[in-house]
């Protein structure tokens, strides 16, 4: 049986993700135990220790947010004393900057971008989409520990169970080679994100725009289209480099990767990079002018149309049938 640990950012909690994160662990069917670094709420050490076998709250000096160093320490520190086979972290960027680092300092392998997890050979082998979405590659993992970032909402969160794993809480002193670098780098500001708005990795619903908007002012249009379909905002990147929105709107290769159930492509080609991001949407609709737009083909409801003769309208409409 496998030794598995599911190493969580400062400042988790435990919403979809996680649960996701924690059901890809349980499908492996090992030992699990959780590591929540920092603090964390008696509720959600509660809820974690339901899908697993242990929980550990590692707290150090300093470690009240992410400090990359300090968090790398203190993971390197935990998971060197339950010597894991198999170490998963989050998709989010904490994560992925973390995990080829941890792998490094464990002497393991490291792969990111999981969608499939199953163990072959005694080896864990994990499936990601590449060429934009086009392929799937299976990559195995020979060595261990093998750590591995998984792609957000790639797993439905499993069952409750009706037994709880322990919970510990652990003061983590870093010394040796966990303690080097510790203060080499420092996060010195923070912006967050709107408070109340859902984590585009979580929505439901995606209302996105493109370039072929022409600037900041339409999005304040698909804003009402938005919040009528009780939907979250995104971009294409090409709208986010022209400044019209936030860069953490983003959606593909070097964006957020989503899996709505529903995503609307509002004035976007549909560039590979774009599609990577939409990869696991279960429904996309497209408005665009040009009915060669790639979109299109990757879409099961396509309108060749200006933008703006379908959005207000098509607004209007829901919210009369909502009403
Ligand atoms: C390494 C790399 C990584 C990248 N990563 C990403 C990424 O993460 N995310 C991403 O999005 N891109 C990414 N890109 C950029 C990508 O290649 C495209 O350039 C970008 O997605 C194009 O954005 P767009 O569809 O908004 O713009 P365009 O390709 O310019 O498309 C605009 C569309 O709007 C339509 N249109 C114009 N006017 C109207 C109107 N009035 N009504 C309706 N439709 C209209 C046009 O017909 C056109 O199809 C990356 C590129 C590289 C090289």
């Amino acid at each position: 049986m496998k030794n598995i640990v599911v190493c969580l950012m400062p400042g988790a909690q435990f919403d979809k993700s996680t649960a996701g994160l924690l059901a890809s662990a349980r499908g492996l069917k090992g030992q699990l135990t959780v590591i929540v670094t920092g603090t964390a709420e008696d509720d959600t050490t509660a809820s974690l220790a339901n899908q697993a076998d242990a929980v550990i709250v590692a707290e150090a000096v300093g470690l009240n947010e992410y400090q990359p160093e300090l968090v790398l320490g203190v993971l390197q520190t935990v998971c060197s004393d339950l010597n894991p086979d198999i170490v998963l972290m989050a998709g989010d960027t904490y994560s992925q900057e973390l995990t080829p680092r941890l792998a490094g300092r464990l002497g393991g392998v490291s792969a990111g971008d999981a969608q499939s997890l199953t163990l072959e050979n005694d080896n864990l082998r994990i499936t990601r989409s590449v060429y934009g979405g086009k392929a799937m590659a299976v990559v195995e993992l020979r060595s261990t520990p093998a750590v591995v970032w998984v792609r957000a909402r790639s797993f439905a969160p499993a069952a409750p169970r009706d037994s709880s794993g322990s919970i510990e809480k652990r003061t983590v002193e870093l010394s040796g080679d966990a303690a080097k670098h510790v203060d080499a780098t420092k996060i010195v500001e923070r912006h967050e994100e709107s408070s109340g708005t859902v984590r585009l990795e979580d929505a439901m619903v995606i209302v996105a725009g493109g370039r072929g908007l022409g600037g900041s002012e339409p999005f304040e249009e698909l804003k009402s289209l938005a919040e009528t379909m009780n939907a979250q905002q995104a971009a294409s990147r090409a709208a986010c480099d022209a400044g019209w929105v936030p860069p953490h709107w983003q959606v593909g290769q070097t964006g957020k990767k989503v899996a709505p159930e529903l995503y609307v492509a509002i004035a976007i080609s549909g560039a590979s990079q774009h599609l990577m991001g939409i990869a696991d949407a279960k429904v996309v609709t497209a408005i665009n002018t040009d009915s060669d737009a790639p979109i299109f083909k990757h879409c099961q409801f396509g309108l060749v149309e200006d933008y703006k003769a379908v959005v207000g309208p098509l607004t209007e409409r829901l919210k009369a049938l909502l009403s």
